[in-house]
Protein backbone atom coordinates (compact mmCIF):
# COMPACT_ATOMS: atom_id res chain seq x y z
CA UNK A 1 0.00 0.00 0.00
CA UNK A 2 1.79 3.47 -0.60
CA UNK A 3 0.84 6.83 1.13
CA UNK A 4 -1.30 7.77 -1.96
CA UNK A 5 -3.86 4.85 -0.90
CA UNK A 6 -3.20 2.92 -3.90
CA UNK A 7 -2.62 -1.36 -3.53
CA UNK A 8 0.28 -2.48 -5.69
CA UNK A 9 0.06 -5.49 -6.06
CA UNK A 10 3.16 -7.73 -7.27
CA UNK A 11 2.76 -10.89 -10.03
CA UNK A 12 3.97 -13.25 -7.47
CA UNK A 13 2.58 -12.14 -4.18
CA UNK A 14 2.41 -13.94 -0.60
CA UNK A 15 -0.83 -14.38 0.88
CA UNK A 16 -1.71 -15.67 3.93
CA UNK A 17 -4.65 -18.12 3.94
CA UNK A 18 -6.87 -20.01 7.23
CA UNK A 19 -8.30 -23.11 5.71
CA UNK A 20 -10.69 -23.56 8.07
CA UNK A 21 -12.48 -26.21 10.47
CA UNK A 22 -14.91 -28.82 9.72
CA UNK A 23 -15.54 -28.30 5.81
CA UNK A 24 -12.43 -25.94 5.63
CA UNK A 25 -10.47 -29.05 4.88
CA UNK A 26 -12.63 -29.98 1.61
CA UNK A 27 -13.64 -26.08 0.45
CA UNK A 28 -10.58 -24.76 0.75
CA UNK A 29 -8.46 -26.88 -1.57
CA UNK A 30 -10.98 -26.59 -4.12
CA UNK A 31 -11.39 -22.83 -4.04
CA UNK A 32 -7.63 -22.97 -4.32
CA UNK A 33 -7.35 -25.12 -7.29
CA UNK A 34 -9.29 -22.35 -9.67
CA UNK A 35 -7.57 -19.08 -7.73
CA UNK A 36 -4.31 -20.95 -9.14
CA UNK A 37 -5.71 -22.12 -12.69
CA UNK A 38 -7.20 -18.30 -13.06
CA UNK A 39 -4.61 -16.34 -11.79
CA UNK A 40 -1.90 -18.33 -14.00
CA UNK A 41 -3.84 -17.48 -17.46
CA UNK A 42 -2.75 -13.96 -16.38
CA UNK A 43 0.83 -14.92 -15.99
CA UNK A 44 0.43 -13.82 -11.89
CA UNK A 45 1.41 -16.80 -9.27
CA UNK A 46 0.09 -16.64 -5.69
CA UNK A 47 2.57 -17.73 -2.86
CA UNK A 48 -0.02 -19.05 -0.61
CA UNK A 49 1.13 -18.86 3.32
CA UNK A 50 -1.18 -21.72 5.54
CA UNK A 51 -1.97 -19.36 9.00
CA UNK A 52 -3.62 -20.81 11.61
CA UNK A 53 -6.62 -20.08 14.07
CA UNK A 54 -9.32 -22.05 15.23
CA UNK A 55 -9.35 -25.83 15.74
CA UNK A 56 -6.09 -26.72 13.74
CA UNK A 57 -4.67 -23.53 15.86
CA UNK A 58 -5.91 -25.07 18.87
CA UNK A 59 -4.66 -28.53 18.72
CA UNK A 60 -1.51 -27.23 17.15
CA UNK A 61 0.00 -24.05 19.60
CA UNK A 62 -2.77 -24.25 22.15
CA UNK A 63 -4.19 -21.26 20.97
CA UNK A 64 -7.35 -19.97 19.35
CA UNK A 65 -5.97 -17.32 17.64
CA UNK A 66 -2.07 -17.01 17.44
CA UNK A 67 0.07 -13.99 17.49
CA UNK A 68 1.95 -15.29 14.32
CA UNK A 69 -1.51 -15.15 12.77
CA UNK A 70 -2.31 -11.43 13.47
CA UNK A 71 1.57 -10.49 12.47
CA UNK A 72 1.22 -12.27 9.08
CA UNK A 73 -2.09 -10.40 8.04
CA UNK A 74 -0.59 -7.32 9.41
CA UNK A 75 2.68 -7.78 7.22
CA UNK A 76 0.72 -9.20 4.08
CA UNK A 77 -2.47 -6.62 4.23
CA UNK A 78 -4.59 -9.31 2.26
CA UNK A 79 -5.57 -12.90 3.10
CA UNK A 80 -8.46 -15.27 2.85
CA UNK A 81 -10.02 -17.65 5.07
CA UNK A 82 -12.38 -20.82 5.15
CA UNK A 83 -15.27 -20.83 8.27
CA UNK A 84 -13.56 -21.12 11.98
CA UNK A 85 -15.65 -23.36 14.88
CA UNK A 86 -16.47 -20.75 17.80
CA UNK A 87 -14.31 -22.00 20.57
CA UNK A 88 -16.31 -22.12 23.36
CA UNK A 89 -14.84 -21.04 26.71
CA UNK A 90 -11.82 -20.10 24.83
CA UNK A 91 -11.62 -16.23 25.59
CA UNK A 92 -13.65 -15.14 22.76
CA UNK A 93 -16.88 -14.09 22.21
CA UNK A 94 -15.98 -15.21 18.01
CA UNK A 95 -12.96 -15.72 16.30
CA UNK A 96 -14.02 -13.81 13.27
CA UNK A 97 -15.14 -10.97 15.58
CA UNK A 98 -12.12 -10.67 17.11
CA UNK A 99 -10.26 -10.75 14.06
CA UNK A 100 -12.44 -8.14 11.90
CA UNK A 101 -11.81 -5.93 15.25
CA UNK A 102 -7.96 -6.71 15.83
CA UNK A 103 -7.07 -5.23 12.14
CA UNK A 104 -9.73 -2.78 12.72
CA UNK A 105 -11.60 -4.32 9.37
CA UNK A 106 -14.58 -1.84 9.65
CA UNK A 107 -16.27 -2.70 6.01
CA UNK A 108 -18.10 -6.37 5.71
CA UNK A 109 -18.45 -5.91 1.83
CA UNK A 110 -21.48 -8.66 0.99
CA UNK A 111 -21.92 -8.56 -2.68
CA UNK A 112 -25.40 -10.17 -3.43
CA UNK A 113 -26.24 -11.47 -7.52
CA UNK A 114 -27.65 -13.92 -8.83
CA UNK A 115 -25.74 -16.53 -10.96
CA UNK A 116 -27.67 -17.86 -13.97
CA UNK A 117 -28.77 -21.21 -13.32
CA UNK A 118 -28.88 -21.11 -9.76
CA UNK A 119 -32.24 -22.60 -8.13
CA UNK A 120 -34.08 -19.84 -5.89
CA UNK A 121 -37.06 -19.32 -4.05
CA UNK A 122 -38.04 -16.10 -5.85
CA UNK A 123 -39.56 -15.15 -9.57
CA UNK A 124 -36.85 -13.06 -10.87
CA UNK A 125 -33.53 -13.74 -9.31
CA UNK A 126 -31.75 -11.30 -11.72
CA UNK A 127 -33.06 -8.86 -10.38
CA UNK A 128 -31.27 -8.92 -7.18
CA UNK A 129 -28.47 -7.29 -7.31
CA UNK A 130 -26.61 -5.15 -4.23
CA UNK A 131 -23.55 -4.57 -2.47
CA UNK A 132 -23.92 -4.92 1.44
CA UNK A 133 -21.72 -2.37 3.03
CA UNK A 134 -21.92 -3.95 6.81
CA UNK A 135 -20.28 -1.58 9.07
CA UNK A 136 -18.12 -4.27 11.44
CA UNK A 137 -17.00 -2.57 14.62
CA UNK A 138 -19.50 -0.66 16.56
CA UNK A 139 -23.34 -1.50 17.33
CA UNK A 140 -24.16 -4.52 19.77
CA UNK A 141 -21.73 -6.17 18.51
CA UNK A 142 -18.87 -4.22 20.38
CA UNK A 143 -19.74 -6.59 23.11
CA UNK A 144 -20.73 -4.48 26.11
CA UNK A 145 -23.26 -6.65 27.50
CA UNK A 146 -24.21 -7.76 31.26
CA UNK A 147 -26.24 -10.93 31.98
CA UNK A 148 -29.51 -10.05 34.26
CA UNK A 149 -28.88 -10.80 37.97
CA UNK A 150 -24.72 -10.27 38.01
CA UNK A 151 -23.56 -7.76 40.10
CA UNK A 152 -22.39 -5.84 37.21
CA UNK A 153 -26.13 -5.74 35.99
CA UNK A 154 -27.78 -4.38 39.17
CA UNK A 155 -24.38 -1.78 39.13
CA UNK A 156 -25.55 -0.68 35.63
CA UNK A 157 -29.36 -0.80 36.43
CA UNK A 158 -28.44 1.48 39.54
CA UNK A 159 -26.40 3.86 37.57
CA UNK A 160 -28.81 3.97 35.06
CA UNK A 161 -32.35 4.84 37.49
CA UNK A 162 -29.66 7.36 39.38
CA UNK A 163 -28.04 8.94 36.19
CA UNK A 164 -30.75 9.27 33.73
CA UNK A 165 -33.79 8.24 35.69
CA UNK A 166 -34.61 5.53 33.82
CA UNK A 167 -36.40 2.28 35.31
CA UNK A 168 -34.67 -1.01 34.01
CA UNK A 169 -36.95 -4.02 35.05
CA UNK A 170 -35.54 -6.30 37.74
CA UNK A 171 -33.55 -9.26 36.35
CA UNK A 172 -32.70 -7.61 33.12
CA UNK A 173 -29.70 -8.44 31.12
CA UNK A 174 -28.69 -4.83 29.41
CA UNK A 175 -26.48 -4.19 26.57
CA UNK A 176 -24.83 -1.09 25.07
CA UNK A 177 -24.98 0.17 21.56
CA UNK A 178 -22.57 2.36 20.12
CA UNK A 179 -22.93 3.92 16.83
CA UNK A 180 -20.19 6.48 16.46
CA UNK A 181 -20.10 9.58 14.05
CA UNK A 182 -16.57 8.47 13.05
CA UNK A 183 -17.71 5.00 12.43
CA UNK A 184 -20.55 6.00 10.23
CA UNK A 185 -18.91 8.24 8.16
CA UNK A 186 -16.21 6.13 7.68
CA UNK A 187 -18.23 2.98 7.02
CA UNK A 188 -21.31 5.14 4.42
CA UNK A 189 -17.67 7.14 3.25
CA UNK A 190 -16.57 3.38 1.60
CA UNK A 191 -19.81 2.80 0.51
CA UNK A 192 -19.91 5.76 -1.30
CA UNK A 193 -16.85 5.59 -2.90
CA UNK A 194 -17.52 2.11 -3.88
CA UNK A 195 -20.67 3.51 -5.91
CA UNK A 196 -18.86 5.82 -7.26
CA UNK A 197 -16.09 3.51 -8.80
CA UNK A 198 -18.60 0.87 -9.86
CA UNK A 199 -21.16 2.98 -11.93
CA UNK A 200 -23.59 2.40 -9.24
CA UNK A 201 -27.00 4.04 -9.13
CA UNK A 202 -27.77 4.71 -5.69
CA UNK A 203 -26.70 4.27 -2.52
CA UNK A 204 -29.35 3.19 0.38
CA UNK A 205 -29.12 3.90 4.17
CA UNK A 206 -30.57 1.28 5.75
CA UNK A 207 -31.28 2.28 10.01
CA UNK A 208 -33.93 2.10 12.18
CA UNK A 209 -33.86 5.55 13.51
CA UNK A 210 -37.52 6.12 13.63
CA UNK A 211 -37.24 4.19 16.76
CA UNK A 212 -33.22 4.16 17.95
CA UNK A 213 -33.39 8.07 17.12
CA UNK A 214 -29.35 8.55 19.01
CA UNK A 215 -27.75 5.50 17.20
CA UNK A 216 -29.53 4.59 13.85
CA UNK A 217 -31.30 7.74 13.32
CA UNK A 218 -27.88 9.18 14.05
CA UNK A 219 -26.45 7.15 11.26
CA UNK A 220 -28.90 8.37 8.42
CA UNK A 221 -27.82 12.44 9.38
CA UNK A 222 -24.01 12.16 9.92
CA UNK A 223 -24.64 9.83 5.88
CA UNK A 224 -26.23 12.51 4.41
CA UNK A 225 -24.11 15.34 6.29
CA UNK A 226 -21.02 13.39 4.49
CA UNK A 227 -22.49 13.71 1.39
CA UNK A 228 -22.53 17.70 1.37
CA UNK A 229 -19.27 17.67 3.02
CA UNK A 230 -16.99 15.28 0.99
CA UNK A 231 -19.33 14.69 -1.95
CA UNK A 232 -21.38 17.34 -2.65
CA UNK A 233 -20.25 17.36 -6.84
CA UNK A 234 -20.85 13.76 -7.25
CA UNK A 235 -23.54 12.87 -5.33
CA UNK A 236 -26.87 14.07 -3.55
CA UNK A 237 -28.80 13.54 -1.03
CA UNK A 238 -33.04 12.45 -1.70
CA UNK A 239 -33.92 15.32 0.05
CA UNK A 240 -31.85 17.94 -1.96
CA UNK A 241 -32.92 16.51 -5.27
CA UNK A 242 -37.03 15.12 -4.91
CA UNK A 243 -35.14 12.05 -5.53
CA UNK A 244 -34.14 13.29 -9.14
CA UNK A 245 -30.11 13.46 -8.87
CA UNK A 246 -29.35 14.27 -12.79
CA UNK A 247 -25.83 12.58 -13.40
CA UNK A 248 -24.82 12.31 -9.72
CA UNK A 249 -24.76 9.08 -7.45
CA UNK A 250 -28.36 9.10 -5.65
CA UNK A 251 -27.76 8.60 -1.55
CA UNK A 252 -31.08 7.48 -0.04
CA UNK A 253 -32.24 6.06 3.05
CA UNK A 254 -35.03 3.44 4.25
CA UNK A 255 -36.10 2.05 7.63
CA UNK A 256 -34.91 -1.27 7.93
CA UNK A 257 -38.56 -3.23 8.66
CA UNK A 258 -39.53 -2.19 5.24
CA UNK A 259 -36.18 -2.80 3.78
CA UNK A 260 -36.42 -6.49 4.54
CA UNK A 261 -39.87 -6.34 2.67
CA UNK A 262 -39.01 -4.05 -0.06
CA UNK A 263 -35.39 -6.08 -1.37
CA UNK A 264 -37.96 -9.20 -1.75
CA UNK A 265 -40.68 -7.40 -3.54
CA UNK A 266 -38.79 -4.45 -5.24
CA UNK A 267 -35.09 -5.52 -5.26
CA UNK A 268 -34.49 -3.39 -8.73
CA UNK A 269 -34.78 -0.05 -6.31
CA UNK A 270 -31.58 -1.42 -3.86
CA UNK A 271 -27.92 -1.29 -5.62
CA UNK A 272 -24.99 -0.22 -2.81
CA UNK A 273 -27.05 -0.40 0.75
CA UNK A 274 -24.92 0.99 3.70
CA UNK A 275 -25.83 -0.21 7.51
CA UNK A 276 -25.10 -1.00 10.85
CA UNK A 277 -23.66 -4.05 12.14
CA UNK A 278 -26.66 -6.02 13.65
CA UNK A 279 -29.41 -5.07 10.14
CA UNK A 280 -26.02 -5.75 8.01
CA UNK A 281 -26.23 -9.25 9.04
CA UNK A 282 -29.90 -9.72 8.94
CA UNK A 283 -30.08 -8.26 5.35
CA UNK A 284 -27.00 -10.18 3.99
CA UNK A 285 -28.44 -13.58 5.13
CA UNK A 286 -31.90 -12.51 3.94
CA UNK A 287 -30.53 -11.18 0.80
CA UNK A 288 -28.20 -14.38 0.35
CA UNK A 289 -31.26 -16.50 0.66
CA UNK A 290 -33.01 -15.02 -3.07
CA UNK A 291 -29.87 -15.85 -4.72
CA UNK A 292 -28.52 -19.27 -3.86
CA UNK A 293 -28.29 -19.11 -0.06
CA UNK A 294 -25.09 -19.16 1.61
CA UNK A 295 -23.33 -21.97 0.37
CA UNK A 296 -22.46 -19.17 -2.74
CA UNK A 297 -22.67 -15.94 -0.43
CA UNK A 298 -19.03 -14.45 -0.59
CA UNK A 299 -17.62 -12.18 2.15
CA UNK A 300 -15.01 -9.79 2.89
CA UNK A 301 -14.02 -7.65 5.65
CA UNK A 302 -11.81 -4.51 4.40
CA UNK A 303 -10.20 -1.42 6.05
CA UNK A 304 -10.14 0.76 3.22
CA UNK A 305 -7.86 3.52 4.59
CA UNK A 306 -4.67 0.49 6.07
CA UNK A 307 -4.96 -1.22 2.74
CA UNK A 308 -6.22 -4.59 5.08
CA UNK A 309 -8.44 -7.39 4.16
CA UNK A 310 -9.51 -10.75 5.12
CA UNK A 311 -11.91 -12.42 1.91
CA UNK A 312 -13.95 -15.07 3.75
CA UNK A 313 -16.37 -17.64 3.35
CA UNK A 314 -19.74 -16.64 4.89
CA UNK A 315 -20.98 -20.14 5.91
CA UNK A 316 -20.21 -22.17 9.31
CA UNK A 317 -18.31 -25.02 9.37
CA UNK A 318 -20.91 -27.24 8.98
CA UNK A 319 -19.17 -30.04 10.88
CA UNK A 320 -21.70 -32.96 9.79
CA UNK A 321 -20.55 -32.14 6.19
CA UNK A 322 -16.35 -32.03 7.27
CA UNK A 323 -13.92 -34.04 5.12
CA UNK A 324 -17.07 -35.96 2.99
CA UNK A 325 -15.89 -33.74 -0.01
CA UNK A 326 -19.37 -32.68 -0.57
CA UNK A 327 -20.32 -28.79 0.14
CA UNK A 328 -20.18 -26.52 -2.22
CA UNK A 329 -16.93 -24.60 -2.39
CA UNK A 330 -18.87 -21.45 -3.99
CA UNK A 331 -18.59 -19.04 -0.73
CA UNK A 332 -15.16 -18.99 0.07
CA UNK A 333 -14.78 -19.64 -4.32
CA UNK A 334 -16.15 -16.07 -5.02
CA UNK A 335 -14.57 -14.70 -1.92
CA UNK A 336 -11.89 -15.28 -3.59
CA UNK A 337 -12.84 -13.55 -6.31
CA UNK A 338 -13.52 -9.97 -4.39
CA UNK A 339 -9.79 -10.96 -3.61
CA UNK A 340 -8.95 -10.77 -7.12
CA UNK A 341 -11.21 -7.78 -7.23
CA UNK A 342 -9.47 -6.02 -4.66
CA UNK A 343 -6.14 -6.50 -6.10
CA UNK A 344 -6.92 -5.62 -9.32
CA UNK A 345 -6.72 -8.67 -11.03
CA UNK A 346 -10.53 -8.27 -12.49
CA UNK A 347 -9.85 -10.78 -15.57
CA UNK A 348 -8.98 -13.50 -13.61
CA UNK A 349 -11.57 -12.38 -11.54
CA UNK A 350 -14.37 -12.34 -14.38
CA UNK A 351 -13.19 -15.82 -15.71
CA UNK A 352 -13.81 -17.24 -12.74
CA UNK A 353 -17.21 -15.68 -12.46
CA UNK A 354 -18.18 -16.65 -16.50
CA UNK A 355 -16.76 -20.48 -15.65
CA UNK A 356 -18.63 -21.00 -12.20
CA UNK A 357 -21.49 -19.90 -14.41
CA UNK A 358 -21.41 -22.09 -17.03
CA UNK A 359 -20.78 -25.11 -15.03
CA UNK A 360 -23.52 -24.52 -13.10
CA UNK A 361 -25.35 -23.78 -16.23
CA UNK A 362 -24.21 -27.36 -17.20
CA UNK A 363 -25.98 -28.33 -14.45
CA UNK A 364 -23.02 -29.60 -12.90
CA UNK A 365 -23.45 -28.74 -9.13
CA UNK A 366 -23.07 -30.04 -5.52
CA UNK A 367 -25.47 -31.12 -3.47
CA UNK A 368 -27.60 -28.16 -2.02
CA UNK A 369 -28.65 -27.04 -5.76
CA UNK A 370 -28.79 -30.54 -7.15
CA UNK A 371 -31.59 -30.91 -4.75
CA UNK A 372 -33.03 -27.98 -5.73
CA UNK A 373 -32.80 -28.47 -9.53
CA UNK A 374 -34.37 -30.83 -12.52
CA UNK A 375 -32.19 -32.82 -14.14
CA UNK A 376 -28.68 -31.55 -12.25
CA UNK A 377 -25.82 -34.22 -12.08
CA UNK A 378 -24.38 -33.75 -8.62
CA UNK A 379 -20.65 -34.16 -7.80
CA UNK A 380 -18.56 -33.82 -5.28
CA UNK A 381 -16.52 -30.59 -4.02
CA UNK A 382 -13.88 -30.69 -5.63
CA UNK A 383 -15.43 -32.49 -8.72
CA UNK A 384 -17.01 -29.05 -9.17
CA UNK A 385 -13.45 -26.96 -8.36
CA UNK A 386 -12.25 -29.02 -11.40
CA UNK A 387 -15.33 -28.72 -13.67
CA UNK A 388 -14.95 -24.72 -13.27
CA UNK A 389 -11.44 -25.45 -14.06
CA UNK A 390 -12.14 -27.14 -17.22
CA UNK A 391 -14.22 -24.12 -17.89
CA UNK A 392 -12.05 -21.17 -17.46
P1 LIG B 1 -23.19 -23.62 9.16
O1 LIG B 1 -21.91 -24.29 9.42
O2 LIG B 1 -23.18 -22.45 8.24
O3 LIG B 1 -24.18 -24.73 8.59
C1 LIG B 1 -25.60 -24.56 8.50
C2 LIG B 1 -26.12 -25.22 7.24
O4 LIG B 1 -25.81 -24.43 6.10
C3 LIG B 1 -25.52 -26.59 6.91
O5 LIG B 1 -26.08 -27.62 7.67
C4 LIG B 1 -25.83 -26.67 5.42
O6 LIG B 1 -27.22 -26.88 5.21
C5 LIG B 1 -25.57 -25.25 4.98
N1 LIG B 1 -24.19 -25.06 4.55
C6 LIG B 1 -23.12 -24.58 5.27
N2 LIG B 1 -22.02 -24.54 4.51
C7 LIG B 1 -22.38 -24.96 3.28
C8 LIG B 1 -21.68 -25.13 2.06
N3 LIG B 1 -20.38 -24.85 1.94
N4 LIG B 1 -22.36 -25.61 1.00
C9 LIG B 1 -23.68 -25.89 1.09
N5 LIG B 1 -24.39 -25.75 2.21
C10 LIG B 1 -23.75 -25.29 3.28
O7 LIG B 1 -23.88 -23.12 10.51
P2 LIG B 1 -23.91 -23.76 11.98
O8 LIG B 1 -24.14 -25.24 11.85
O9 LIG B 1 -24.86 -22.94 12.72
O10 LIG B 1 -22.47 -23.50 12.58
C11 LIG B 1 -21.43 -24.47 12.70
C12 LIG B 1 -20.17 -23.80 13.28
O11 LIG B 1 -19.71 -22.77 12.39
C13 LIG B 1 -20.34 -23.12 14.63
O12 LIG B 1 -19.17 -23.36 15.39
C14 LIG B 1 -20.43 -21.64 14.29
O13 LIG B 1 -20.03 -20.83 15.35
C15 LIG B 1 -19.47 -21.56 13.13
N6 LIG B 1 -19.70 -20.42 12.22
C16 LIG B 1 -18.59 -19.87 11.66
C17 LIG B 1 -18.74 -18.84 10.73
C18 LIG B 1 -17.50 -18.25 10.11
O14 LIG B 1 -16.42 -18.72 10.38
N7 LIG B 1 -17.61 -17.24 9.26
C19 LIG B 1 -20.02 -18.40 10.37
C20 LIG B 1 -21.14 -19.02 10.93
C21 LIG B 1 -20.97 -20.04 11.85
P3 LIG B 1 -27.94 -28.31 5.01
O15 LIG B 1 -27.85 -29.02 6.33
O16 LIG B 1 -29.35 -27.92 4.65
O17 LIG B 1 -27.26 -29.05 3.92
Amino acid sequence: MSADGVLHVPDNPIIPFIEGDGTGVDIWPAAKLVLDAAATKYHKTIEWKEVLAGQKAFDETGDWLPEQTIADFREYLIGIKGPLTTPIGGGFRSLNVALRQILDLYVCLRPVRWFQGVPSPVKRPEDVDMVIFRENTEDVYAGLEVQAGTPDAEKLRAFVKEAFGWDVREMSGLGLKPISEFGSKRLIRAAINYALSHDRESVTLVHKGNIQKFTEGAFMKWGYQLVKEEFDDVAVGWDDCDGKPGSKLLVKDSIADITLQQVLTRPREFDVIATMNLNGDYLSDALAAQVGGIGIAPGANINYVSGHGIFEATHGTAPKYAGLDKVNPGSVLLSGVLMFEHLGWSDAAEDIVNALEATIADKIVTYDFARLMDGATEVKCSEFASAIVDRL
